[in-house]
């Protein structure tokens, strides 16, 4: 005898179907997690363009802040010019000439400064232009993504939905008693129910050494044949 018997050749198919259904039901699991790490990946997106946005406002609140500033300065200039125009004391004169110079002075360094900013502002709305743009491109590859995520969830439940059918079937055509020894053990063991003696001597389940009558049951073609370690039904595989 080689191969295993007719009632496990059965039982094999029928595992090798579940363990397939196993699989995609373990793909679809997944797939709220793809979703949801596809959501997060747009809303850092948006906030990277967001934050562009604002340094780029920012620097045009800084630079409106100081041509405030340097205005304040310059009524003051125009105030002290008025003063020595009134005055009659010389000393007066020229303790408003030094505020003057002084006053000058500062708006020089304002505008300066409100000439460093304009140029920085200049560079952060390209900035940001750019990066809202490039943000488009990024959104809309994600929105890509979804799609063939939400097209292939679709696929799967209906891989799934033919396995469950077709397990259905196969199960109707195993011996009552054998298929529930094999349901128990499925559910126990997870990975295999029926598995090949190996080397010709040992349990491809568990790998512990089988015992002469087990191997015997198996080479025989015995429909219930099992290791006694692990439980797991066992078949003689074809050569
Ligand atoms: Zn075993």
């Amino acid at each position: 005898m080689s191969g295993p018997a007719p009632e496990m050749e059965k039982l094999l198919v029928l595992q090798e179907r579940e363990q397939k259904k196993m699989r995609l039901e373990k793909e679809l699991a997944a797939w709220p997690t793809e979703m949801k790490m596809l959501e997060a990946k747009k809303t850092e997106i948006r906030a990277t363009a967001e934050k562009k946005r604002q340094e780029a406002q920012q620097t045009e609140v800084e630079r409106k802040k100081l041509e405030l500033e340097a205005e304040s300065h310059r009524a003051k200039v125009a105030r002290y010019k008025i003063q020595q125009f009134e005055t009659r004391k010389n000393e007066e004169f020229q303790a408003l000439g030094t505020e003057i110079t002084r006053e000058e002075k500062e708006i020089e360094e304002i505008e300066d400064r409100e000439l460093e900013l304009m140029d920085v502002g200049e560079r952060a709305k390209k900035a940001a232009v750019a990066e809202a743009e490039a943000a488009k491109g990024k959104e809309a590859e994600v929105a890509a993504k979804e799609g063939d995520l939400a097209k292939k969830k679709g696929e799967l439940e209906g891989r799934l939905a033919e396995l469950v059918k077709e397990i259905e079937g196969l199960a109707a055509g195993v011996e009552e008693g054998l298929l529930a020894k094999y349901r128990r053990i499925l559910a126990n063991k997870k990975d295999a129910a029926i598995v090949p003696v190996v080397h010709g001597t040992n349990c491809g389940g568990c790998h512990m050494k089988l015992t002469q009558g087990s191997v015997l049951a198996a080479k025989g073609g015995k429909a219930g044949a099992s290791c006694e370690n692990c439980g797991r039904l066992l078949f003689w595989p074809a050569a």
